[in-house]
């Protein structure tokens, strides 16, 4: 029997996804011992740090994570961070494979004139923060003027529009930041506005989130009929099946009784953002009605940037256009990439299901003889990584503290409070 030793590198979807998948490859001739390396001192990625708190279900998939790790050739060894605990070589060189999964937590920016001021942030800084991530927790955003504005029309525009026009307290069963739940019961926002740059039939939210914004019981959801109708004229008769159900999804949006809650959330179409103006931070933001000339203003104190991400550059590993430079998966050698890190920024989180899984047929493909070169316990140095065993006392901790409070979970925010629920 040959056992081969992989590292995977990022302990989110894409990387438990690689590591189930290896599991299942595994046959009578071959197994596989996984070591998979995570900087925070908590796995799970976007499960944890990126899935919005009012969606818990979405976040059900960690318990297929926990059963891919709670099995005998799996070691988890977080709080291990690449490029400074351990580099890419030093995985390499004892490793049969390396598989990159980190990624794409830097937000795009828009590249328009003010962007820098403050009251002007990217939903990759916004996102983490509602999320107890250790390094957004110290984050102060402005939340003291009437209406905020959120670009671009996607699931994270969507997530961060929804978290700020919530009434707070809806957020109080949730495992939402206790720090971002008090800044939001203070937040003077009351109207949100969703800002796509195209029409709706272009619009990349899915329907199933468009779905529920009808059920939201203390917020009002605004979409322009018109918008739609027109959006269903240029999409014409051979319409794609999942921009017809986006825009039935809008339709009934659009056609809704009106309801006069205290908070609302807007959409408005085809308007380009061209620039962010304001004295020393955002007074207003300035768009252009695309395909047109027009221009048109709205006053606000905080823009959120939910327009992609990118992956940044590691160490020793090619990358180009936001992504590591790959065929099929496959960077050169014995290293390799799923997830966002592989494809860019898209898919939900059980894209990274198939994806993940041909990529680990091709690296089983590319197998010779198992390497015999040590693993990184002996390089990593430092005293205070977080296995698989301190990583279940954080949960269970996290999990019992939630309790009594009605939530999911309490979630720990910084590093030492983090490490010190694992007894490190
Ligand atoms: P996304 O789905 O790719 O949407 C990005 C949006 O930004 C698009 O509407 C795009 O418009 C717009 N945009 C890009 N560049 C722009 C610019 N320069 N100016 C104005 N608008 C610009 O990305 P995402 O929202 O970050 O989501 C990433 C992935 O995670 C998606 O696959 C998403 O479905 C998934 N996700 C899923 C969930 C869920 O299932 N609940 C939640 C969150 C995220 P154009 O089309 O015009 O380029």
């Amino acid at each position: 029997m040959k056992s081969y030793k992989v590292a995977i590198v990022g302990a989110g979807p894409a990387g438990y996804f690689a590591a189930q998948a290896l599991q299942n490859l595994a046959t009578n001739e071959f197994a596989f011992s996984i070591d998979m390396i995570e900087r925070l001192p908590t796995p799970w990625g976007l499960v944890r740090s990126g899935v919005a708190p009012d969606h818990p279900k979405i976040k059900s998939v960690s318990k297929v994570f926990e059963k891919i790790a709670n099995t005998p050739e799996f070691r988890l060894f977080a709080n291990v961070e690449l490029g400074s605990d351990i580099t890419i070589d030093q995985l390499r060189e004892r490793y049969d494979a390396v598989v990159i999964a980190t990624g794409s937590p830097k937000g795009k920016n828009l590249g328009i004139p003010g962007e820098e001021l403050p009251g002007s942030l990217s939903a990759a800084t916004f996102v983490p923060w509602y999320n107890a991530h250790p390094d957004f927790k110290d984050e102060k955003f402005d939340l003291s003027s009437q209406t905020a504005v959120v670009i671009g029309a996607g699931n994270v525009a969507m997530d961060v529009a929804r978290m700020l026009a919530l009434e707070p307290s809806e957020l109080d069963p949730t495992d939402t930041a206790d720090h971002a739940i008090d800044a939001l019961k203070e937040s003077a926002i009351r109207e949100v506005v969703i800002s796509a740059r195209r029409g709706a039939e272009h619009a990349a939210f899915t329907s199933p989130e468009l779905r529920e914004l009808p059920k939201l019981e203390h917020t009002n959801v605004v979409i322009e009929p018109e918008d739609i109708s027109a959006a269903i004229v240029r999409a014409g008769d051979e319409i794609e099946k999942d921009t017809k159900s986006n825009l039935d999804a809008m339709t009934v949006i659009a056609e809704r009784e009106p309801t006069s809650h205290e908070r609302t959330m807007r959409f408005q179409f085809m308007a380009t953002p061209i620039e962010i103006k304001g004295d020393g931070k955002v007074e207003e933001v300035l768009f252009r009605r695309t395909g047109g000339d027009e221009t048109f203003s709205i006053k606000c104190g905080l823009v959120i940037t939910a327009i992609g991400y990118e992956s940044p550059s590691l160490e020793g590993i090619p990358f180009a256009h936001g992504k590591v430079v790959n065929d099929e998966g496959h960077v050169d050698g014995n290293l390799y990439v799923v997830g966002w890190a592989k494809r860019g920024p898209s898919g939900v989180i059980g894209t990274n299901k198939s994806d993940a899984a041909d990529v680990m047929k091709l690296l089983v493909s590319h197998l010779d003889s198992p390497k015999d070169s040590g693993d990184l316990t002996e390089i990593i140095t430092h005293e205070k990584v977080v296995t698989q065993l301190h990583w279940e006392q954080i949960n269970a901790a996290e999990i019992a503290a939630g309790e009594p409070l009605g939530k999911p979970r309490k979630k720990a925010v910084s590093r030492e409070e983090l490490l010190n629920l694992g007894a490190l």
